[in-house]
């Protein structure tokens, strides 16, 4: 007799609805029912609820998180000319943010964290350099005491990419204002995840915030007044009802994600997999839950045929994708990333993970 292996998706983002579909539902209902359909009391609300969560002073909604890192750079007056400091390791969105303000991504390698190495990061400061941009890449805080001490010392502005990493603690603080600014992405995988796009940047300068909730707004601080020639990139008001809802939850769902960790990072300890190094002083929000192997194609294959779903994140390093040929970064100048894209694996982890779906992961990654 040949037993049916277990269907087990990488991520089930509609779970997170099913679970609190009486909230959501009504949280939804409640905006059909005011009218208000652009901003309002609901993305108010919002703003002021992710502030207080993240312990900055300002929060303001946006379209996306591409556009929250745009306008970040905007805000803190990166142009033509200018150069931003960018992990290698990254989702592509960090350095097209970079591109679209007319600057130039400049890559700096990960550690062992898989984040920017912050003893790599003094000398690739040129004259240009103005913004220093990490990523706490897979909900994992990057180590942003050195990289804030470096920026200050160099009068840089430092810009986070918090995308994958809400509720992370970094030294006991959440993520959400040791740098100048930080974006964020609500895209619906993420850890707080609308049920469409979404995005914020949360800050503790008025100044910043102001700018940039112009920016998103048509340069509009009252009804047919333009200062700056603004976008159009507002939080959706129903997004950010549903936003509502699910931050209520967030750390009992990222609790759910750190006793998955720890049980991978307990149970995989003897195979040949390498599992995720987390440093001293962190509390990763455990977005990704990613492996490196050798034999990552293998690895992944077998996965699938099991019944498990897996993803690479990321199989191409922004510097040899299309978008960036014109920076001449050839195979080779970034071989950290380059490696890391051929080896790594991303585990399914998630709220909705169910236990007898990690034993079945864990069983079926030893070999
Ligand atoms: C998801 C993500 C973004 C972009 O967010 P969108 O809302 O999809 O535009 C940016 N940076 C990182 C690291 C991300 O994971």
């Amino acid at each position: 007799m040949t037993t049916v292996p277990p269907t087990i998706p990488f991520l089930d983002v509609r779970a997170g609805y099913v679970e609190l579909r009486t909230e959501i539902d009504l949280a939804i209902a409640r905006v059909l029912e005011s009218g208000v359909y652009i901003l309002g009391d609901e993305v108010r609300a919002f703003e002021h609820e992710f502030a207080s969560y993240c312990g900055a002073a300002h929060c303001v909604g946006l379209g996306n998180g591409l556009e929250a890192l745009r306008f970040a750079l905007m805000a803190l007056n990166v142009g033509p000319g200018d150069e931003v400091i960018v992990p290698s390791n990254t989702y592509i969105a960090t350095w097209l943010a970079v591109a679209q303000v007319g600057a130039t991504p400049v890559p700096v390698e990960p550690d062992a964290t898989h984040n920017l190495d912050p003893t790599l990061v003094e000398r690739a400061i040129t004259q240009r350099t103005r913004v220093v941009l990490p990523v706490h890449l897979y909900g994992q805080p990057a180590d942003l005491d050195p990289i804030l001490s470096i920026a200050r010392r160099h009068g840089l502005r430092v810009l986070e990419d918090a995308a994958q990493a809400h509720g992370a603690r970094y030294h006991g603080r959440r993520v959400g204002a040791h740098g100048d600014v930080v974006a964020w992405s609500f895209y619906p995988g993420k850890n707080l995840g609308a049920l469409g796009d979404a995005g914020a940047i949360t800050t503790n300068d008025r100044d910043i915030a102001n700018h940039i909730r112009l920016l998103g707004n048509y340069g509009s601080p009252q009804k047919y007044v333009h200062e700056i020639a603004g976008a159009n990139s507002r939080i959706d008001p129903i997004q950010a009802a549903v936003l509502r809802v699910k931050l209520t939850h967030l750390d009992d769902w990222n609790t759910r994600r750190s006793a998955i960790a720890a049980h991978y990072l307990e149970a995989l300890r003897d195979t040949p997999l390498i599992l995720p190094t987390v440093a001293a002083g962190v509390n990763p929000a455990w977005h990704l839950f990613v492996v490196r192997s050798g034999r990552r194609d293998a690895l992944q294959h077998a996965l699938t045929e099991g019944g498990i779903g897996t993803l690479v994140h990321y199989p191409k390093p922004p510097h040899l994708q299309g978008a960036f040929a014109s920076l001449g970064l050839r195979s080779g100048t970034f071989p950290i990333a380059e490696c890391l894209a051929n080896e790594v694996l991303s585990l399914p982890i998630g709220p909705h993970l169910q236990p007898d779906h990690v034993s079945a992961i864990i069983e079926a990654c030893h070999p």
